[in-house]
């Protein structure tokens, strides 16, 4: 027999459940139930940990269908969705033209295993807007491009050691596993159980926006470093731009000792302009790693540099690195199409609705009086429950995170579904219009008025 969840709590109507003789106004929840379900098969639940909501409360709404930029959960409710797969679906949700790409592909077969047009188009066009990268791998996840290129970087230096920033996440390899931003710092884990101390020996951590940390390090042992890996606009401790001269200081200090600078672009690639952060800020890296836009909702990842580094991975040089699914012909067909249609217009269209977003929530703090800060750049944003703008992973850490739970559960109520932490970005897509973003703004104030 099924157990029916109740509750009498929620503020949206719900339908009427039938009980013999009396018909009570209650809330049935199929995601509850399927939650549930879930708990006893998956770890969690989930199959990435912050979808669980641990660190905002309630149930997570389980995904029935998805149309431009709404979510329609399994309880028939419907969300304005801000967090676009957490990155990838910047031209909405099942975009007719990416489907019929799609459709296209899978009716010649959905892997091969061995090479494909598909794969040329889209390294083409990902070079075509990212001179730095002269050649490029495509991998399935942005976990195994970061792993990869810091392999590559370790390879072409003959060094071991790598410099990360606080905050910064690159996926969940093993020597990324340290000061690694929201999934992380949401769990309230300094560190993963299971990373030995090998892993992590060769890891050093600096501060983000803070150009003497970075030096400090070079200082101490400048000859054993192999790259720098950043996010070039931080995006997993929430939205933090970086500095002006920032990353042009890394550029230098790499180049003068010798050592590879990666921009970690799996987020802000094709998100922040045509080119990636690379572009907007005119800074190039030796190797970029590029995962989500560019695979269109499909599971994707890439990294990419100048032709002389890509050539010692195999089979042009010793570096190993395969992958069964790697250069996959949907995903390819999803990302290329995605690409095509990120045209200039685009990106301005992207610029206006996101702006829109960010003055309204501006207002909606100055009108209240209430203590936040909204940090963005392009279709990226977030808002910190913070009284300073936030320039680094202390900073986050020090925005209210509680208030951003009874937040996040109350735009709930009120129909958008924001990331369900305090530490992450929220994501615009073409498909957010004005209503769309008027209806959000609406929302905050109400939620800042009413609940504190
Ligand atoms: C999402 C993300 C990753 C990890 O990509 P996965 O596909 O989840 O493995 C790495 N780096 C950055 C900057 C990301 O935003």
């Amino acid at each position: 027999m099924n157990v029916i969840r109740v509750s009498f709590s929620s503020l949206i109507p719900h339908p009427y459940l039938e009980t013999g003789w009396n018909t009570f106004q209650v809330n049935i929840y199929e995601s509850e139930t399927l939650f549930d379900r879930a708990r006893k098969v998956l770890v969690g639940g989930v199959n990435s940990p912050v979808r669980a909501f641990h660190a905002v409360g309630g149930t997570p709404r389980f995904i029935k269908h998805a149309k431009g930029c709404m979510l329609t959960d399994v309880d028939g409710l419907n969300y304005i969705d801000y967090i676009g797969s957490w990155g990838p679906m910047i031209l909405g949700h099942a975009h007719p033209d990416v489907l019929n790409a799609l459709k296209n592909a899978a009716d010649n077969g959905t892997s091969y295993g061995a090479p494909c047009e598909a794969e040329i188009e889209l390294a083409e066009e990902i070079i075509h807007r990212m001179p730095s990268i002269e050649k490029i791998r495509f991998v399935n996840s942005g976990t195994e491009a970061t792993m990869s290129a810091v392999r590559l970087a370790r390879a072409a230096t003959g060094r071991d050691v790598i410099v990360k920033f606080a905050g910064c996440y690159h996926g969940h390899a093993d020597s990324f596993l340290i000061q690694a931003g929201s999934g992380i710092a949401t769990f309230g884990l300094p560190d993963s159980p299971g990373v030995t101390s090998g892993s992590a020996r060769d890891t050093r951590i600096a501060r983000f926006n803070d150009f003497s940390s970075v030096e400090a390090v070079f200082n101490n042992e400048k000859d054993r470093i192999a790259a720098v890996i950043v996010e070039p606009v931080a995006g997993n401790m929430g939205v933090v731009p970086t500095e002006d001269g920032f990353l042009e200081g890394l550029r230098e200090i790499c180049t003068h000792n010798g050592t590879l600078l990666i921009f970690d672009e799996v987020m802000t690639g094709f998100r922040v302009s045509k080119g990636g952060a690379q572009e907007l800020f005119g800074v190039n890296p030796d190797i970029t790693t590029l995962g989500k836009i560019i695979g269109g909702g499909l599971p994707v990842g890439a990294y990419g540099g100048r032709a002389d580094l890509m050539s010692m991975i195999a089979p042009e040089g010793p570096v190993y690195q395969a992958g069964t699914l790697s250069g996959n012909p949907l995903a390819m067909a999803a990302g290329f199409k995605t690409l095509q249609l990120l045209n200039e217009d685009a990106y301005d269209n992207l610029e206006i609705s996101s702006r829109r977003l960010e003055e309204g929530l501006n207002q909606a703090i100055s009108e209240t009086g209430t203590t936040a800060v909204v940090q963005r750049i392009g279709s990226m944003l977030t808002l910190f429950f913070s009284s300073n703008p936030v320039r680094n992973m202390d900073d986050a850490v020090n925005a209210d995170h509680e208030r951003f739970g009874r937040f996040f559960n109350a735009m709930l109520d009120r129909g958008v579904h924001l990331p369900p932490s305090g530490y992450e970005a929220w994501f615009i897509s073409l498909t957010h219009g004005e209503e769309v973003i008027d209806r959000t703004i609406s929302a905050v104030k109400d939620i800042i008025l009413n609940v504190p």
